[in-house]
């Protein structure tokens, strides 16, 4: 058996192709840590003294992402470290997920939040699958999501909310903007920090982990995760995308990071240009937006038409 390329000693765990490296669990566990740390210094994702609001769905990314930062904050001591679930109103599905996230902030000694769609915003995700919608249940999902967290961290103090995204998400959801004609937000979803007016900023300290690294990392740290799938996720074009970027990966080992790379290249080319553009207030809500009304509060208003249309029993707060 061939052992870890890195200290010669452990047998071989993951062997990272783009890089000719065999590594051994602790290793591979190091090696991880290293990146997502070298990931926060280089975009300066972190002050010391920030409290970071972590979105926790209890999925591998998250958990490995919690794990991450617990650790760091040990580092930084004045630098406060809260966890955040979302309850999107799914099922069956979403228990798990928050008994997971309550269990792991408490061995970690992490504070944890969870908010509900419906207690924020009155309706709940199978309400919105089961209303004829013009677009599909996880583009309203994202959306509200990312108001839920945002509204969270608001109430409580946070200065940054930090998300799982990892490498493949970054790139799948950089060529899925393209395709759809969203140039703005093809250069925006690969950077790692978001700095917008008003909005607290997003850190996305795993975006230049693999999908397979999280897992693994996951695995080896012996953290439990999700495993149900949510019954609503059916994006059949993210889904292609992402086996069409697994097949290149394994024919042209670094391409996922090589893909990034270019992302992020144009997204500072377009970064002056998106500082410049004028940001209002959202008529409804109040939140900064390029527009009048605001993407959530637009979903909402469509969800709530949509609902009366075809007298689905949706129920939506009224402006
Ligand atoms: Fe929401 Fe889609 Fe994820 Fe389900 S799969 S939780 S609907 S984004
Ligand atoms: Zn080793
Ligand atoms: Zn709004």
């Amino acid at each position: 058996m061939s052992t870890c390329s890195t200290c010669g000693i452990g047998h071989v765990y993951y062997r990272r192709e783009h890089e000719g490296a065999s590594l051994c669990r602790k290793c591979f566990v190091e090696s991880v840590e290293r990146k997502v740390r070298r990931t926060i210094t280089k975009n300066r994702m972190l002050e010391p003294n920030d409290t970071v609001a972590v979105a926790l769905s209890g999925g591998k990314d998250s958990v490995a992402l919690l794990r991450i930062l617990s650790g760091l904050e040990r580092r930084f001591p004045s630098a406060k470290l809260l966890a955040v679930t979302v309850d999107e109103g799914i099922e069956g599905y979403r228990s798990e997920a928050i008994s997971i996230s309550r269990d792991l902030c408490r061995d970690l000694n992490v504070e944890h939040l969870v908010v509900s769609f419906e207690e924020l915003f009155g309706i709940t995700m199978d309400n919105v699958a089961s209303t004829q919608t013009e677009l599909q249940p996880c583009s309203y999902c994202g959306v509200l999501r990312r108001k839920a967290l945002n509204e969270v961290a608001r109430r409580v103090g946070s200065t940054k909310v930090a998300t799982a995204h990892n490498l493949d998400d970054e790139v799948q959801t950089a060529l899925l903007n393209l395709m759809h004609g969203d140039i703005e937000r093809t250069f925006q979803s690969c950077s790692s920090s978001r700095t917008e007016s008003k909005l607290v900023p997003r850190i996305k300290p795993l975006a230049e982990i693999p999908e397979r690294e999280t897992m693994l990392y996951a695995y080896a740290v012996g953290a439990r995760f999700q495993s149900l799938l949510c019954p609503h996720g059916r994006d059949a074009l993210r889904g292609d995308i992402r086996v069409m970027l697994n097949r290149l990966e394994t024919k042209h080992p670094g391409m996922k990071y090589t893909i990034f790379s270019s992302m992020e290249r144009l997204s500072e080319l377009t970064r002056k240009a998106r500082k410049l553009r004028d940001f209002r207030t959202c008529r409804i809500c109040g939140d900064p937006t390029p527009n009048e009304i605001c993407e959530a509060c637009m979903m909402l208003r469509a969800l709530k038409l949509s609902a009366a249309s075809t007298q689905t029993p949706l129920t939506v707060r009224s402006d």
